[in-house]
């Protein structure tokens, strides 16, 4: 290792509670999806102070509706805005992008949590609150690590961009208003939790709704009575065996266990509405998860055919089939090549920073590097913070896990975009 990235290592290691005290500024705000601007002007005052080039703006919804990524929103993007730091490199490197959201998930009823959910409290190694592993510690490792690389007085050859969007626990819009503003790299990195492991793919989800019928009888012919519940669990049934099908039948070089990616499961299942009425229909909502091997269209189509096949063979539902559709969410997945250089890089960096190897596996769960992948950027996830804590009370990260991440994406920007020594 050159002495330059020695010493960066080792200022980093020095530096541990300058970057702890930053993620725990990052917690203490509120920022809750729709009130983003308070931490956006703290960051943005952050990174000026870094000697970076700020561009703070509002996403423009009419020029998102124009992409084919737009999401609908819920709330609109006025006094939220995107920030993005921009440092201009001496010339011939790579560039480089991070990508992060600063938007927490609401932390529910306070009593429920241990710590103040916007306290940012260590104990025993972990730092406690909302958004500590998704994903301000993300963000915490992708600025400190800048900003302790021009500290040293290192100067990049390639441009290093930081995007801090809005909006992305309910869309991918702050991230796609940054790509149409033309903000791009050669490569990126999207820092949401990975449990430190480097991700070129993420999986995909979406949401089915299925209609099943009974027959509607009164109270006093109850004989008569089909019960959609009864049939609805039927139906319950077979979406528990096609995930069964699923997980044995798939298979990802990147998902080993692919139990988490595919998750196939109700989530909802409502009937009836008053204790002396035999209901007559029964909704069944569930969610389904799909590899980055597979199209959207034919996992939805396996489903389908799934639930009418089952449905041919019943007595009831064979006259009476279940109405089945994908509704609301829709996340693709997408992956790149695990032997894209951006990997290599960053799998070099992890190992000499951190004197252990990497794994490399997919993400579970969708993130914005799907967009970014598919606007063309080769992106993986790499970050601090733990899958498992994402959106849960007590949400935590491990304190080392943000230095050791700062580390290695301090000497992954060195080595990606090079440096003049
Ligand atoms: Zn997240």
């Amino acid at each position: 290792m050159h002495e330059i990235e020695l010493n960066l290592l080792q200022e980093i290691e020095k530096g541990r509670n300058e970057i702890i005290e930053f993620l725990r500024k990052l917690i203490r705000f509120p920022s809750v999806t729709g009130q983003e601007k308070d931490i956006q002007e703290f960051i943005s005052s952050e990174l000026e102070s870094m000697g970076l080039k700020i561009d703070m703006f509002e996403p423009d919804v009419d020029k998102l509706k124009k992409s084919p990524y737009y999401e609908k929103i819920k709330i609109g993007y006025e006094g939220r805005p995107n920030v993005v730091g921009i440092y201009k490199g001496s010339g011939g490197g790579k560039s480089l992008l991070f990508n992060g959201h600063v938007d927490v998930c609401d932390p529910g009823p306070r009593e429920a949590w241990k710590h103040d959910p916007f306290g940012g409290v260590i104990e025993n190694g972990k730092l406690y609150g909302r958004g500590a592993s998704d994903m301000k510690s993300g963000l915490a490792a992708m600025t400190m690590a800048l900003k302790f690389i021009l500290d040293q007085g290192i100067e990049l050859k390639g441009d290093v961009i930081l995007e801090y969007v809005v909006d992305e626990e309910n869309t991918s819009n702050g991230t796609l208003a940054c790509i149409l503003k033309g903000y791009r790299a050669d490569a990126a990195i999207n820092c949401e939790a990975s449990d430190l492991e480097i991700q070129p793919a993420v999986s995909g989800s979406m949401w089915f709704e299925i209609l099943v019928r009974g027959r509607s009888a009164s109270m006093s012919r109850i004989w008569e009575h089909v019960s959609p519940i009864e049939q609805g669990y039927k139906i319950f049934q077979a979406i528990k065996e096609l995930y069964e099908i699923r997980v044995r039948e798939k298979k990802h070089p990147l998902y080993p266990d692919p139990r988490g990616a595919l998750g196939l499961f109700v989530g909802v299942f409502q009937s009836g509405t008053f204790p002396s009425n035999p209901p007559e229909i029964c909704i069944i909502k569930g969610r389904m998860g799909i590899l980055p091997n597979e199209k959207v269209e034919d996992a939805q189509r396996e489903f389908i055919e799934f639930i009418k096949e089952r449905a041919k063979f019943d007595p009831w539902l064979r006259y009476n089939p279940p109405e089945v559709q994908f509704k609301g969410y829709c996340g693709a997945p997408a992956e790149i090549d695990p032997n894209h250089p951006i990997v290599q890089t960053f799998k070099e960096a992890f190992k000499e920073s951190l004197g252990r190897e990497a794994v490399v596996k997919g993400h579970e769960g969708a993130s914005d590097m799907r967009i970014l992948v598919w606007e063309g950027i080769p992106t993986i996830v790499f970050g601090p913070g733990t899958i498992t804590q994402m959106h849960a009370i007590n949400e935590w990260v491990n304190v080392n896990d943000v230095i050791e991440a700062t580390k290695v994406i301090a000497l992954g920007i060195l080595k990606w975009c090079g440096y003049k020594t």
